[in-house]
């Protein structure tokens, strides 16, 4: 939930139907998915009227225009009701029953017995490309729901009827997504797991803004796992480095007690001090220090000597290799 009260699926749907769709098979293909998602023939006095259910007013106007569009008659708009999160249900609502009987037929929808939109329904038509996009559009509009991308990602549409389900699904494998269908206690809900796919069903139905928020939280997220593993990396370095030196400091030690830094030939007696007086410092900064500068591996080497002469001195093997006279 944003700071707005409104739900991060409801920003993206009231984003989308700032955009009327242009062609007249798109609008049918579209206005299909709100009937077969949302809509119910309701019978009142004998007087058969076609009722579709949307949350909000943003989405209510939209359908609004669609169904007058499509249709050729100006629809009702009733608010059904509020829930405790402050969203409304809006009904629109066709009477017409002329208009409604040849809408239902240019939509290719059955009238089941006393008019109920009833599956099984016709199997779905081979549709255009721009009417398939148009379907999905009007499926997530009536029934999907979208999670903000800073949570999990996950896209779903619902339906009371597997059939439609099974529509959508079928839409998806057409565009090469990759939906899975299952069963739930009141009915089928299509959905998309993986970020690709939620990524390209949201261009295909024409939902940028959401698409770019997405693909911003998607490099964010992963600036943030590489900046984490260069850290990770970073500290097991150091860590490294630092325990070389506490190592490097121990064995000079050893040797300042049992012999005297003092009688260290120069080049290692100069490390040793170094060393001293630099314990955070790596081999290759130690190196620079020096007059003229000693490589890494020079500095390594020197180390190393001084490593054996403080093992030759504990074993009392000492034989005067790395001393003075060296
Ligand atoms: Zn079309």
């Amino acid at each position: 939930m944003s700071s707005t009260g409104k739900s991060y699926n409801y920003q993206v749907k009231s984003a989308l139907v700032q955009k009327d769709l242009k062609r007249n098979c798109c609008r049918r293909s579209e206005l299909s998915a709100f009937m077969h998602f949302r809509g119910s023939v309701i019978i009142s006095h004998h007087k058969p009227s076609l009722s579709i259910t949307v949350e909000g007013a943003s989405l209510a106007r939209y359908l609004f225009r669609l169904l007058k569009k499509v249709s050729g008659v100006t629809p009702h708009i009733l608010l059904r009701k509020e829930n405790r999160l402050g969203h409304s249900y809006f009904m629109v609502r066709l009477s017409d029953v002329y208009r409604l009987k040849k809408l239902l037929n240019a939509l290719k929808i059955k009238q089941g017995s006393g008019w109920r939109i009833t599956p099984p329904a016709p199997s779905p038509p081979v549709l255009a490309r721009c009417c398939r996009r148009s379907y999905l559009r009007g499926a997530f509009l009536a029934a999907g729901s979208l999670n903000s991308p800073h949570s999990s990602y996950h896209l779903e549409i619902f339906s009371e009827y597997e059939v439609y389900s099974r529509t959508v699904k079928s839409l998806m494998d057409n565009f090469k997504l990759e939906g899975s269908l299952r069963q739930r206690k009141n009915g089928y809900y299509t959905y998309l797991k993986k970020a690709d796919s939620i990524m390209e069903f949201l261009r295909i139905i024409g939902a940028h803004p959401a698409l770019l928020q997405m693909e911003n939280q998607r490099v964010l997220k992963s600036m943030r796992n590489q900046v984490n593993r260069m850290v990770n990396c970073e500290t097991a370095n150091l860590d490294k480095s630092l325990q070389a030196a506490q190592h490097q400091l121990a064995i000079i030690q050893k040797i300042d007690t049992l012999m005297g830094l003092e009688n260290l030939a120069a080049p290692i007696r100069e490390a040793a001090e170094l060393r001293r007086y630099h314990p955070e410092a790596s081999l290759k900064e130690l190196g620079e220090m020096l007059e003229p500068p000693v490589g890494k591996s020079g500095m390594n080497h020197r180390f190393r000597k001084m490593s054996r002469l403080c093992k030759q001195l504990e074993e009392g093997a000492y034989r005067g290799d790395t001393c003075k006279t060296n």
